[in-house]
Parts: structure tokens; sequence; C-alpha cells
């Protein structure tokens, strides 16, 4: 299964505990999502499915993906953890595939603490799912006959009850996020050392699960996150690439050249959701990124 290089570490581990070989791609360099170039040069007669990520809350551009599937006769599966609510051309994410998975643990826009959604079109993937998270069972078959493995993966009907209110105010929160992002850029119109990371083209509606930004190579990202920490607006540096990570290589996934993630892992850095929730923080967000940067040869490596 082809999964891209710049996500969450469950893109690789949960292909590896369904006993497959997750084949990490890199990404789109400017958009960082999964890239279409990168899937095609990673097939091999063994690819049975792709794992685009809808990161950070932007829809992975999915026709050029759905094409290549359909053309390889490979099956789509969405991780669509980052982006309720998202939409592609109009369209939600997660229904956009074979399946669609979401999360709603406790960073995610949605959350329950723990626990997550799995969407799917074909009857027979939704038997084989339920089987999967209720102990082998078979749907409609006897409770204490298991014919298949499985686990005990079901979300509680707490939980559901802590989702479904959600479902009324999730717009609103988008909106609430967008507008976040619109005012801090045109604020970032100053500070030419940042930019946002632009969305893949068909992005109807980006989630903001966080907004992530291009950081100028120039700039001493160490220095900034502990500087701008200390002003009180901390941000997190993202991920490594995932095939720099031993235990999944030892595990046996396969790690195509991924030149791109890693000029990613280096110059990216994301504003947290949290902070994304009141508009009206955006001039704080710019102030003390103009601050920090303005600090002189201090921000630039030696
Ligand atoms: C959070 C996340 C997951 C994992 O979700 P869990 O519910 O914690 O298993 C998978 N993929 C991405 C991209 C995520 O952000």
């Amino acid at each position: 299964m082809i999964i891209p290089a710049y996500t969450f570490v469950a893109s690789a581990t949960s292909v590896l505990l369904a006993g497959a070989t997750p084949v990490i791609a890199d990404v789109d360099p400017t958009d960082l999502h999964m890239s279409p170039d990168a899937v095609r040069a990673a097939l091999s007669g063994r690819t049975a499915a792709i794992m685009p990520v809808h990161l950070a809350g932007s829809a992975a551009d999915m026709d050029p993906l759905n094409d290549l599937a359909a053309a390889h006769g490979l099956a789509v599966v969405e991780d669509a953890a980052q982006a309720h609510g998202a939409t592609y051309r109009d369209r939600p994410v997660g229904g956009l595939g074979d399946a669609g998975v979401y999360s709603f643990q406790a960073s995610k826009a949605m959350t329950a603490g723990e626990g997550g959604l799995i969407v799917c079109r074909d009857e027979s993937v939704y038997e084989r799912v339920w089987s999967t998270c209720n102990l082998g069972r078979r749907l409609g078959g006897q409770w204490y006959g298991h014919p298949s493995v499985g686990w005990n993966l079901r979300l509680t009907e707490i939980q559901a009850a802590l989702l479904l209110p959600w479902l009324d105010r999730l717009d609103e929160e988008i909106d609430r996020r967008n507008a976040f992002c619109a005012a801090f850029e045109r604020e970032l119109a100053t500070i030419p050392q940042v930019s946002v990371v632009p969305q893949p083209e068909g992005t109807t509606r980006d989630s903001r699960h966080l907004l992530m930004l291009r950081v100028d190579p120039a700039v001493d990202r160490d220095f900034l996150l502990t500087a701008m920490a200390a002003e009180g607006v901390p941000l997190d540096a993202g991920y490594p690439p995932l095939g720099t990570m031993t235990a999944l290589t030892a595990e046996g996934a396969r790690t195509e050249p991924c030149p791109a993630t890693e000029e990613a892992a280096r110059t990216v850095v994301w504003v947290r959701q949290s902070m994304l929730m009141d508009p009206a923080g955006a001039g704080d967000l710019a102030e003390a990124l103009a601050k920090v940067l303005s600090g002189g040869p201090a921000v630039n490596r030696p």
C-alpha cells in the first residue's frame, strides 16, 4: 500500500497491522500532500492500494489519484483523520475513494477523547470492517460464533453522544478557523521569511485541522520554535519523514526517495488548532513572528 511520507505514523502502522507493506512515497513539494507522480514511481506488481491523506484539513488532489488507482486496479483508502467537514470539488472528503477513515482522538476537530469512524462504499467492506471491530463476529450471525479473527474496536455510545452535538457546530468552528487563516495571511504580507503552505488543487473547503507554515531555510527553526514559545505562542515542528522511523522499516515498511518530505521536515512549522479557534488572535501570532524574526543575527544560521 502506497502512503505519503509526510503524515502521522498511524498511516503506516495501520498498514503493517493489516499484514501489508507500507511503501512510503514523497509528497508534492508545494502543498505537501500525496503526489501522483511519486505514487506512479512507487508502483509495483504487488501494489494493492493507495492512501491519500487529507493533511492539515485540506484535501489531497483526489481526481488524479483516483484515475491512477483505477488505471492500475488499486483500492483507495482516504486518511481523513484531520479533515472532518473538508470538501474536495464540493464533495466531502472520506467519501471519494473506496473507504475513508476519520479519527476522534483528542487532537482532532471532532473528538470523543479517542475513537474513530470508517465510511465505505461497498457492503462487503462494511461487513468486513464491522467484523474486525467486533471480535471476528459475522454481521447478523451467532454472537459467540467468530468465523474470523478480530478485535474489540467499538466506539462506545457515550463517545457517540459526545460527538453528535459537533454535527451542529462543526461548520461554524471550521468557518472560525478559516477566518483566522485569512486574517493571518493578510498580516503575513509584511513577514517575508514565512508563507502559508498552499492547499492542493481542488480543495473547496479546508477544515483547518492546523495551519502549516513554510519558513525560509535561512531561519534557525529551533530558535524560532523556542522564541515563539517564549512569546506565549507555541508552534510545532511537525512530522519527521516516515521513512526515517526505524521501527517502521524494521517491520518491513519500504521507502522511496523523499526529498520534498525531508525539506518539509526541516522548514515547516505548525500553528495549533486551539490557536486557530479565535480569529482575533491572528494579529498576535503575526506580531510575535515579526518580533522573533526581526531579532537580527540570532535568527540566522551562522
Ligand atoms: C490522528 C491521526 C491518525 C490516527 O488516529 P487515531 O484515532 O489516533 O488512531 C491517523 N492519521 C492521521 C493523519 C492523523 O492525524
